[in-house]
């Protein structure tokens, strides 16, 4: 049984990254920037931002973090986003989600603009990765298919069961793993809340992809033997501990390969987004 290590693998991109953020400053004199908007106060969204501002760092790339109060109003929001629009110091936006209830998520995520929208949120960009052609691919289905990749596991043939349909993740893998033009080329099926007979289908999978917010909700009875599984799942038990959809204890003992959380996905999903950044400063 293989364990599909997204630290290592992390590690592996985030070297390439640097090396090439280096080259760009010093063959074309560019320092690749993100700019980041945190509203409010929200433990793990201040976590999520330091995470990103660390990374950045470690690569080269600059980041600027602009904190607001969790009182700020959406035109107020759009102002500044507006202003990173046009700076052209600034190549990627991310805006830390979850926003207060105050504020129109779509109407923030809709107003930056394409070419900077490094979390690949924006329906233009959306629109491209489903003909195929993204301009960026979103950084947790783009970290699964590097670690899937870059572990020799291939996807070309397969079938790929993704649990799961959200925008952030479950939709656009799906759309990532059936497309011709990547490579890809799996066979996709993508199953959520209202799917009957759920077990039939992830038992069918050669490679399982569950991101659904359910604590070890995918059992080793669900599971194919031999198929490689990637958890996306993030969930704090009652202890504190975290862990992922997957029951790692039961599923390890039937899959081929496996990604743990900690440790799995999660890396990738922060070294896609810098890589995202890099592309846009180019
Ligand atoms: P989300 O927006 O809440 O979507 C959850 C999806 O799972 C929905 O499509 C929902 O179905 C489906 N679902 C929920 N309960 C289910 C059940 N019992 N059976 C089948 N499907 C079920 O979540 P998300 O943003 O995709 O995140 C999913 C998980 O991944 C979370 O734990 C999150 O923390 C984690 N995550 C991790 C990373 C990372 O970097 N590793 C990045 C993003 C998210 P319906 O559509 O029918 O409601």
């Amino acid at each position: 049984m293989q364990i599909l290590d997204g630290k290592i693998i992390a590690e592996e991109i985030r070297r390439e990254i640097t090396a090439e953020v280096a080259a760009l400053k010093s063959e074309r004199g560019i320092v690749p920037c993100l700019a980041a908007l945190l509203i409010g106060d929200d433990p793990a969204s201040q976590i999520y931002v330091s995470n990103k501002e660390k990374a950045c760092q470690q690569v080269g790339i600059e980041s600027r973090i602009l904190r607001l109060p969790d009182t700020t109003s959406t035109s107020e929001l759009l102002r500044h986003i507006n202003q990173f629009n046009v700076d052209p110091l600034i190549h990627g936006i991310l805006v830390q989600l979850p926003l207060p209830k105050s504020c129109d998520e779509q109407q923030i995520l809709d107003a930056i603009a394409p070419g900077k929208d490094v979390d690949a949120f924006h329906p233009e960009n959306v629109g491209l990765l489903s003909q195929g052609r993204p301009r960026f691919l979103p950084c947790t289905p783009h970290g699964v298919q590097q670690l899937l990749l870059r572990s020799g596991i291939q996807t070309a043939g397969q079938h790929v069961v993704i649990v799961g349909r959200s925008d952030i993740v479950g939709k656009p893998m799906g759309l990532m793993m059936v497309q011709k033009s990547a490579g890809a080329n799996a066979t996709v099926t993508v199953v959520h809340s209202q799917t009957k007979n759920l077990a039939d289908l992830t038992r069918q999978a050669d490679i399982l992809i569950v991101a659904i917010g359910r604590a070890k909700f995918i059992t080793g009875s669900m599971v194919k033997p031999g198929a490689a599984v990637l958890d996306v799942g993030i969930n704090r038990l009652p202890d504190g501990k975290i862990c992922g959809d997957v029951d790692f204890d039961t599923v390890k003992e039937v899959a081929g390969a496996i990604s743990p959380v900690p440790g799995g996905v999660g890396p990738l999903t922060i070294t896609m987004l810098l890589q995202n950044t890099l592309a846009a400063a180019r």
